[in-house]
């Protein structure tokens, strides 16, 4: 059992009284020398399964759905960035979403989800936990009444997603720790836009912070992944951890290295996507053809204020508009767009768009002439001269 429950190992070095950085803990946060080959880059370690001591008794790895080197040093990496006490990996977002709500909720449980939430969380719930009898509301949870008005007695669980996708809606993270709080509620983020560069949920008080790995942290739109984070220790943690190993949801080595690889230049690869962001935001919001422009860093955007309090360092690199016209207008558009890729996802160093409605399947909720775009690392300039082509 020492392996189901071990907590993080890493620790961020005190040099001349200095905190290391996030800069510095993406790129040497999962150092792991190995004392035989001295490498300087983490080899993948393939093997699946780990030789015992001479006198039965275990070694640091045994099996790897239950530990493996590279897991190791990318969970170490991603909970010294998230400031959490551990990192839980699985093979995708929605993996670790699920371990949370398996791991959180019981048959009979009521949970509350965002009106504006990631499809597949929401399809999780509506199709799958349904069936063990988990009920959920979901509501805009820009106003916290909307809330509060939802709770019952067997509410086990608020799901934030901050900022929304796709339409950007901001939650105010601390007002609703509070008020779970005093329904004695647990609360989990999904921090998956933000980032723990932007953004850090667990500092505000939430219990669970979630990402989809594939997204920012990948950055190169070649892994899938998911992390659960926390400062908890208590049974639900233990069990989540437990469960990554049981239920085997994990990432492989080789995807485990491709992301520890990738985290090194994730903090200026965002940095370099929000300026872009800022810039693309402020030009689609003056142009006649669009409707309307959702980006938290916007002063029009409704919840700036509190946007501006709780992400630092930027508000992501997510757009989305709404182009004038009706859904083969805005189709139009996606398609005339050649730098922007028409393509699902985000967080990668290439621009994308997305018609959201299309990818929505049986239930779509976005309006018909919503576009999401994911602003990559490309020249800015670039990226205004394609949308100014595609949009005239
Ligand atoms: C992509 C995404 C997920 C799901 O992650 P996968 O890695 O695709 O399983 C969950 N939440 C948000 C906000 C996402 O963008």
């Amino acid at each position: 059992m020492v392996h189901l429950c071990r907590l993080t190992g890493f620790k961020v070095t005190i040099m001349a009284n200095r905190k290391q950085q996030i800069e510095t803990i993406a790129v040497h946060g999962a150092h792991q020398n190995s004392s035989y080959s001295s490498d300087i880059i983490q080899p993948i370690h393939l093997s699946t399964t780990f030789e015992r001591k001479a006198d039965g008794s275990l070694n640091d790895h045994v099996y790897t759905r239950i530990s493996n080197p590279n897991r190791l040093s990318v969970e170490n990496k991603i909970a010294a960035l998230e400031e959490a006490v551990s990192a839980i990996a699985f093979s995708s977002g929605l993996a670790a979403v699920n371990a949370l709500f398996e791991n959180i909720l019981e048959p009979g449980s009521h949970i509350i989800l965002p009106d504006d939430c990631y499809h597949g969380t929401r399809l999780l719930m509506d199709k799958f936990f349904k069936r063990w009898h988990v009920s959920f509301d979901s509501t805009d949870m820009t106003v916290i009444d909307n809330i509060e008005k939802l709770i019952k007695p067997n509410t086990k669980l608020i799901w934030m997603e901050t900022p929304s996708n796709p339409q950007l809606k901001i939650a105010d993270i601390k007002a609703v720790v509070a008020l779970a709080a005093k329904h004695n509620i647990t609360t989990a983020c999904d921090n998956t836009f933000a980032t723990p560069i932007l953004q850090k949920p667990l500092k505000m008080g939430v219990d669970y912070v979630m990402h989809s790995s594939t997204k920012f942290f990948s950055g190169h739109s070649d892994i899938l992944g998911g992390v659960v984070c926390t400062n908890h220790t208590n049974e639900t943690a233990n069990n989540i951890r437990e469960y990554q190993a049981t239920a085997g949801a994990v990432p492989s080595p080789f995807d485990c290295w491709l992301l520890n690889r990738s985290l090194a230049t994730f903090p200026m690869r965002l940095a370099a996507q929000c300026k872009n962001a800022v810039t693309i935001a402020a030009f689609l919001e003056q142009h006649n053809n669009i409707e309307k422009v959702f980006y938290p860093g916007l002063k029009t955007h409704p919840n700036h204020a509190v946007a501006k309090q709780q992400m630092t360092n930027g508000f992501g690199s997510i757009i989305s508009i709404l182009v004038k016209g009706g859904l083969q207008q805005t189709l139009d558009v996606a398609g005339r767009l050649s730098i922007f890729k028409h393509a699902t996802s985000l967080g990668g160093v290439e621009s994308l768009v997305e018609h959201r409605r299309s990818a929505e399947g049986k239930h779509p909720v976005s309006p018909e002439n919503l576009l999401r775009i994911s602003i990559g690392i490309e020249n800015v300039e670039d990226l205004i001269e394609d949308f100014k082509i595609a949009l005239d």
